[in-house]
């Protein structure tokens, strides 16, 4: 795995208040924007009216991510996700659990159990920079609303 993927910027039309968009090219007050992934949690980021101003400078979801930010752990918990992936195989998923139980190690349980969520954040970073996706029960699913068990498998 060299080097980094950039993010993927999509172009989304949506209306200032953000109602639906009523498909009118006549309509005004449409801005252009980029949906943003949260560089904490990894998931999107919603447009909000309080944002109207600094959307551009927006980099995390939520006051608890930007207060968690990036720590070390976390990128380790990206790179033991890439790792076990890389070992397993193409096409071979991993469950969170198992880069939670790499970073954290096992000799107690809570050990690597307080790492689930942090190991869960770092599968959605890496879906966010388009090296992973994540899956349940064999479809592809999005990383910001799955709820429950998830898995992690390489874009092949
Ligand atoms: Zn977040």
């Amino acid at each position: 795995m060299a080097g980094s993927f950039p993010c993927p910027s999509i172009r989304v039309r949506t209306s200032r208040s953000g109602g639906q968009a009523s498909g009118r090219a006549s309509t005004v007050g449409f801005v252009d924007l980029e949906l943003k992934t949260c560089v904490s949690c990894g998931r999107t980021i919603e447009w909000r009216k309080k944002w109207e101003r600094n959307w551009d400078e927006v980099r995390y979801c939520s006051d608890l991510c930007r207060k968690r930010k990036i720590r070390p752990i976390d990128r380790e918990l990206e790179a033991a996700i890439q790792g076990l992936l890389e070992q397993r195989g193409n096409g071979k998923t991993i469950c969170p659990s198992e880069a939670a139980q790499v970073v954290g190690g096992t000799k107690s349980e809570a050990a690597w159990r307080n790492l689930m969520e942090p190991a869960r954040m770092a599968a959605r970073r890496l879906v966010a920079s388009g090296d992973v996706e994540m899956t349940q029960q064999g479809r592809v699913v999005d990383p910001s609303t799955a709820k429950g068990p998830i898995r992690i498998r390489r874009i092949s």
